[in-house]
């Protein structure tokens, strides 16, 4: 960077609004083991929560987040089951067994948006798999090298020449 102390806001050609809004939409995926004691049966699915939160960039490219993610629309998967016999219930003392939440990265969905003009901000990540901070192209400081594009402007970037080797 020339200047250390100077901070290089992004400005939005169209409306001039200097406020960047974050969405980030995804889903997590917790496989389950559930006991029906009354009919003797074991169900093994997955639970399939929506979330959303949304925040605001700032000029250092990290996000402040307005609200924690709250889970959305759920859905459940029933992938197998068995039955079990009633001296087996014991061993099935805790009703439901889920594990920890896996989060989807390949329907994963980032937005940014113009708080003015609320217009699509094309943009990229500073590491790989979507890491570190957020560089959206309009930025006065963005620069391609060691970009890696958010996977929707992945076309748009190799159009460009932008994409590394
Ligand atoms: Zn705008």
């Amino acid at each position: 960077m020339d200047n250390a102390n100077e901070v290089i806001s992004f400005t939005c050609n169209d409306c001039g609004s200097k406020k960047l809004i974050v969405l980030d939409k995804y889903w997590t995926t917790k496989k389950f083991e559930r006991v029906d004691k009354k009919n003797l049966k074991v169900y093994q699915g997955r639970l399939i929560e929506e979330w959303e939160r949304v925040g605001e960039l700032g000029d250092d490219h990290r996000v402040t987040w307005d609200n924690r993610a709250e889970p959305g629309a759920v859905e459940e998967e029933i992938d197998d089951w068995y039955d079990i016999d009633e001296s087996e219930l014991h061993k099935y003392r805790k009703r439901n067994v889920y594990q920890k939440p896996i989060t989807d990265e390949q329907t994963r969905e980032v937005y940014i948006l113009c708080w003015g003009c609320k217009r699509d901000i094309e943009f990229g990540w500073s590491h790989e798999n979507r890491g570190g901070g957020i560089w959206p192209v309009e930025s006065p400081d963005f620069n391609p090298r060691q970009k890696w594009p958010e996977p929707r402007y992945r076309e748009s970037w190799k159009e460009k020449g932008w994409l590394m080797p």
